[in-house]
């Protein structure tokens, strides 16, 4: 690595904070002088604020009036190539380098002498008296098992005065310790003797540690069949990463972080690794946050923010489950993590793993151009195979009213779970029905502040918006004729399917998987494990159980409504349901037992059902790549999007009809302008959303257009604008 520029006591240094100011701002380095890329503390009007030293400073001001850098906080400073990632990303997706910072400083305590500090455990005695709050605190403790917390974040988890847990202190009920902070995490030893691989495998892991030992760049697909043995493969690159001295970030989405994934690392390396993710306290974030800078963290396994942590020597990121949508980020500064891996890989001289069963087009075509690497794992581990897939044709069931599961799929499913096996029936709708109608006027009830209808939750007992999330008693009468008990449920969700699987079998046990039926990632996760164990018989999930769960008693899935994801306008509808489909039926069968899965649809003749159905999948990515061409659309054209929303209606149709009229930046560079439109969603928490869709051709400088043809108007208060660069969904 490059000697970091040092400035001494007095030089003027560029310090970039997080506050939304539009550039870094000058300061003279304090005592001690500090390093490029130094965390400090600058003074800012009345406030202090957290900054890190970018670079020298512009000058051109009266140097007597230059204040000094506070002090330089105990934090690795933050290396060249990070910085020069967090320039590059906020150019690329168009977001103002302070959002950027705070991004990259997602941890508490930055600012924290580093000592050591006071910590709350579970004590061994009992409390005298339990009182409800006293059993919060308890039961936080519980949940996270001997994790420490600090008394803040204690108190705060459990909703709760610090007082109480002072009190459960003196009682011996809480124990209270002095402890070392951020302490680097064990050794992860890359040399333990891995599973043995097949020759498939060990031929595929040797791929990858190549690109590990040349040292550079490089980006790989690794395509799999769910159970191929892809996550074996990569972790082999990440042993050779680890050998090299280098570190290495595991992506994984949300939900698949589960402890059977970290049981897993922990078996091949000997230790575990650092994790993050929404359910790790903020003590482990912070120590992980600048662990990651000192090099005391070998191997990181994460969801999309772990991107931005400060490593300081990132030799390789794996991407798993590449395709997976819950990598775009979809509010503050839009990004997506798959794409913003490649480029902190290639500026650090790091290698990128993609790993999928069904991956984007993007990526599937960058593998065709040649641009990333491609290797194929054909067959499953083991006896596993890849379930038979065969489409039920609902034209030709006879279903009752209010029945969804045919009789052909309920056979089945009864045949499987008298074995002992498992059957999972998939579909993608939260909630108790998606529609409720009034039968006496025919209105249906919708979102008061959105464009769009109220979902049944019964569970719940409420109406919820899945917009806004905005939500209501479940009303006895209509709202608008006021006719009592005439509201009726229309179509299935999850809940809904989980009635009807109770009358139909009677004796199973049943697991409802949908996240809106659990209050935390951890309980979801635990609930996930317990299943695989076998604590179910059906199991009824929505697309959260695409993901990489691995459920050994699995041998049978039935795809409620294979249709519903081709129903939308939406560029990418036929992709991601080939993708889930696909993704849900891999599913079943992952260890001796043999799977197989039915799509139940109305049209065995769609060109993607019969795509899902013969397994022909490369003949659907040709297909749908052609079509993608001939429209200009990505990857062979580039997309933005641009949001406007604002209480006002006419407001945000003049501001947007403005911005289109005055589109000659984009014109310059071959990109049209579609739009103002009303968006597919016209109205989330009662602002008027409008869109622009700007379209260009490959390889223009699209941002630097964009950037200055939105420069040319000033944005009232009320409206608010963002960019999306290659949106995913267009809602
Ligand atoms: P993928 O990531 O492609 O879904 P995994 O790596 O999770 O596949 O492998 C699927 C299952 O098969 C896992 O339980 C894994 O431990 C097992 N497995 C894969 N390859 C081997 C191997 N060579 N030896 C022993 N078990 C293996
Ligand atoms: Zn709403």
């Amino acid at each position: 690595m490059a000697e970091a520029q040092f400035f001494v006591e007095g030089d003027l240094v560029a310090v970039l904070t997080t506050e939304p100011l539009g550039r870094a701002l000058d300061y003279k380095a304090p005592e001690g002088g500090c390093f490029a890329g130094a965390f400090v503390e600058v003074p800012l009007g009345p406030r202090r604020v957290l900054g890190v030293v970018w670079g020298p400073g512009e000058g051109g001001f009266d140097p007597a009036k230059i204040r000094s850098v506070t002090r330089v906080l105990d934090a690795a400073p933050m290396g060249e190539a990070m910085r020069a990632f967090l320039m590059r990303a906020a150019d690329y997706t168009l977001t103002p380098m302070p959002a950027m910072l705070r991004l990259a400083t997602r941890a508490p305590g930055l600012a924290d002498p580093p000592g050591p500090r006071k910590v709350y455990r579970r004590g061994w005695q009992e409390p005298d008296r339990m009182t409800a709050a006293r059993a919060r605190v308890l039961e936080v403790l519980e949940a996270y098992g001997g994790a420490a917390f600090t008394l803040s974040e204690l108190a705060g988890l459990a909703g709760v005065t610090t007082g109480v847990v002072k009190g459960l202190v003196k009682q011996g009920a809480v124990a209270e310790e002095e402890a070392p902070r951020d302490v680097p995490y064990p050794r992860l030893d890359p040399d333990l003797s891995g599973k043995a691989l097949t020759e498939d495998q060990a031929a595929a892991a040797e791929r990858l540690r190549a690109g590990i030992t040349a040292g550079r760049y490089g980006t790989t697909l690794l395509k799999g069949v769910t159970g191929s043995g892809k996550t074996e493969v990569y972790l082999e690159a990440v042993a050779e990463c680890l050998r090299k001295g280098r570190q290495a970030l595991v992506l994984l989405p949300e939900i698949a972080l589960t402890s059977e994934f970290l049981a897993r690392v922990e078996e091949r390396f000997g230790a575990r690794p650092g994790e993050w993710h929404s359910g790790v306290t903020q003590t482990e974030r912070r120590r992980l946050w600048r662990m990651a800078g000192e090099g005391g963290v070998g191997l990181v396994v994460g969801a999309r923010s772990a991107l931005f942590l400060p490593f300081r020597d990132l030799g390789l990121i794996v991407v798993d489950e590449e395709h997976d949508t819950s990598y775009k980020q979809e509010d503050g500064v839009l990004y997506n993590a798959r794409d913003m891996a490649v480029l902190r890989a290639a500026m650090t001289d790091a290698q990128v793993v993609l790993a999928s069963a069904t991956p984007c087009l993007e990526t599937w075509v960058n593998a065709e151009s040649g641009k990333y690497a491609r290797i194929d794992l054909t067959a499953r581990f083991g006896a596993a195979e890849l379930p038979p897939m065969r489409a039920i044709d609902m034209r030709e069931e006879r279903l009752e009213a209010s029945r969804w599961i045919s009789p052909t799929l309920v056979q089945m499913v009864a045949g499987r779970i008298a074995g002992g096996e498992q059957a999972l029936l998939f579909l993608n709708r939260r909630g108790y029905a998606p529609v409720t109608i009034c039968r006496a006027c025919g209105h249906q009830i919708g979102c008061h502040q959105c464009d769009a209808r109220m979902v049944e939750h019964r569970f719940l007992k409420r109406l919820v918006c899945h917009q806004c999330g905005d939500s209501a008693p479940m009303p006895t009468a209509c709202p608008s004729c006021k006719a009592e008990g005439r509201l009726a449920p229309v179509g299935p969700g999850v809940e809904r399917l989980a009635e009807e699987v109770a009358e139909r079998f009677p004796d199973a046990r049943v697991a409802v998987l949908s996240s809106d039926l659990f209050g935390s990632a951890r309980a979801l996760k635990e609930k996930i494990e317990e299943i695989a164990r076998g604590g179910a018989d059906i199991i009824i999930g929505t697309q959260l159980v695409a993901k990489g769960h691995n459920f050994p008693l699995l041998t049978l899935v039935g795809v409620i409504d294979a249709d519903l994801g081709l129903q939308g306008s939406d560029l990418r509808a036929a992709e991601r349901t080939f993708q889930l489909m696909r993704q849900v039926s891999g599913r079943a069968g992952r260890a001796e037992k043999k799977g197989e899965a039915y799509l139940q649809t109305c049209q065995p003749d769609h060109p993607v059902i019969r795509a899902i159905l013969s397994g022909a999948e490369e003949a659907f990515w040709r297909a749908e790549a052609a079509e993608r061409q001939a429209a200009g659309m990505p990857p062979y054209g580039r997309l933005a999007g641009i949001i406007l929303s604002s209480p006002d209606v006419q407001q945000v149709f003049d501001f947007g009809a403005e911005l289109a009229r005055r589109a000659w930046p984009l014109a310059r560079i071959g990109a049209q302008v579609f739009g103002p439109a009303p968006a597919p969603v016209a109205r989330v928490r009662g602002r008027h959303r409008v869109r622009l869709l700007v379209k260009g051709p490959k390889g223009a400088s699209l941002q630097a257009a964009v950037a200055e043809w939105l420069g040319q108007l000033r944005v009232p208060n009320n409206l608010r604008l963002s960019v999306d660069i290659d949106p995913q969904s267009f809602y």
